[in-house]
């Protein structure tokens, strides 16, 4: 049996960046990777916001990504349905730039900088054994064999996390859609220093760059939209091309007519624990929303943040799990209500979320105010629930307004309304649940009973 202070299952973003956490701290730590080439070959983000960026920084890794070729990012450029002009939401100012990076090329830095800090890297190595002592979790052991003691087991092995489940933490996933990817000359964009969002189509479009010269399209599929790479190909021309600025629609249909794309599932993963005696859940296993506002690292490098925190202020005890917990999930709370309420309205799928949709490009052109709040929530610099639900009211009242200002006659306005708020109050009602379980997390923290255990000196 081989010993260490700390087992990490996963070597992806969330378990490279704990273990450089936590062995910058001191710690020993063993990543335990099951790929055999470390880069798992599923697609995975690209856009990391600017409180991630500033993380990365903290740990010594922005400056190598840099040197590997990420580019800077200033913000974002919102394309509504329909509409010729943009419009801008710059980061907010004097919190620095997001990155845009190839996601194996950063995984190939973060490794090299998490060797230099001492951090063992084994390729290959797939956990499938929880080994316990008693109630406690004391290590895992891989597909191959090898037993790893550890004061902390991390579980980092993505969405689908198999050590989620044998650690016994039930997650409700869902599969949401599909995303198809593409990359294109970074040219093509319409600001080529800006992440992209075009409405319109049966799905948001993100489109960012990712390295000096390329662009990368994340285009957002229905369920069953079509199977087979033809048809895929074709259905992306049909439905989706047609909402894009003509310079990205011309070099989107070049890479589909020579078949270079890919593709993935898009999930909402959502976990009400993270902690249990001895482990902890980071990154996607702990949870997951839509691609659409690219917080999935963020918000995996602030569970990293987190739990270092926590592990500095009470050692590698039960009692720092538990702050990690609550702390984790007033982040992860706000980020996942945020998410689900644009792509409700950003998908429009019905009349109420078309009409908010309206009214959230009015809110936006209307003041620099309401665009400096929206990206404070979209980068995570802003994670007050209550921030985001007045936001959501004000558009909701400029919609209203819209409507009812417009020359429809009173019935088709009245329609229109009641479908908004159906729309509003479903939103309203979720999140008043994701309110609740916020106060579930605090109170089953203060009444978890866990099992006392050494902490690390
Ligand atoms: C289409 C799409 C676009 C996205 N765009 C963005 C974006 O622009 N910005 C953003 O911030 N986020 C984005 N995300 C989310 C982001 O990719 C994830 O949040 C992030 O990759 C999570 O990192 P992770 O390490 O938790 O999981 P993963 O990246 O899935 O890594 C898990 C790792 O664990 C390994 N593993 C699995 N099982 C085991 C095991 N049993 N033992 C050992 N190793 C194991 C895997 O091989 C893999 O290397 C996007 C996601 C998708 C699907």
């Amino acid at each position: 049996m081989e010993r260490t202070d700390v087992v990490v299952c996963g070597g992806g973003f969330a378990g490279l960046t704990t273990a450089v956490a936590l062995a910058t701290r001191g710690a020993s730590v063993v990543v335990l990777e099951a790929h055999p080439r470390g880069n798992n070959p599923q697609f995975r983000g690209e856009l990391i916001h600017p409180r991630g960026a500033r993380d990365l920084d903290r740990l010594g890794m922005l400056t190598p990504l840099e040197q590997a070729g990420s580019v800077e990012i200033a913000g974002f450029s919102a394309w509504a349905d329909g509409e010729d002009d943009d419009v801008i939401l710059p980061y907010q100012r004097g919190r620095g730039a997001g990155v845009g990076v190839d996601h194996h090329a950063m995984l190939d830095v973060m490794r090299e900088v998490a060797r230099t800090r001492g951090v063992t890297i084994l390729l290959g190595q797939r956990a499938n054994e929880i080994l316990r002592s008693g109630d406690r979790v004391i290590g895992v052991r891989t597909e191959c064999g090898r037993g790893f003691r550890a004061e902390l087991t991390v579980a980092a092995d993505g969405r689908q996390s198999r050590v989620r489940k044998m650690l016994g933490i039930e997650a409700f996933v869902e599969l949401l859609s599909h995303t198809v990817t593409a990359s294109v000359p970074r040219s093509a964009l319409p600001r080529p220093a800006y992440g992209h969002v075009f409405l319109g189509g049966v799905g948001p479009v993100l489109a960012y760059p990712f390295a000096r010269d390329a662009a990368r399209l994340c285009i957002d599929l229905p369920l069953n939209a079509a199977k087979g790479a033809d048809a895929i190909a074709e259905y992306v021309r049909v439905h989706q091309a047609p909402q894009l600025a003509r310079s990205v629609r011309e070099a989107l249909l070049e890479s589909l007519a020579k078949g270079e794309f890919g593709g993935c599932a898009t999930h909402a993963v959502t976990t009400t624990t993270c902690a249990v005696p001895g482990a902890v859940l980071v990154g996607d296993a702990g949870g997951c929303a839509h691609p659409l506002t690219a917080t999935g690292m963020t918000a995996a490098m602030n569970d990293a943040q987190t739990l270092v925190e926590c592990t500095n202020l009470l050692g590698l005890s039960d009692a720092a799990l538990v702050r990690y917990q609550r702390l984790r999930y007033r982040f992860v709370r706000a980020r996942d209500s945020f998410t689900e309420a644009l792509y409700e309205v950003f998908r429009a799928q019905d009349q109420g979320a078309r009409a908010l949709q309206r009214g959230v490009f009015r809110y936006w052109r209307g003041s620099a105010r309401a665009r400096a709040t929206s990206m404070g929530i979209l980068s995570g610099d802003d994670s007050r629930m209550s921030v985001f639900m007045a936001e959501y009211a004000r558009v909701m009242g400029i919609s209203t307004l819209d409507v009812w200002s417009g020359l429809l006659p009173v019935r088709p306005r009245a329609a229109a309304t009641s479908h908004m708020l159906k729309t509003s109050l479903g939103r309203l009602e979720r999140a008043v649940d994701f309110a609740v379980q916020a106060m579930i997390d605090e109170r089953r923290v203060r009444l978890t009973d866990l099992p006392a255990f050494e902490a690390v000196a």
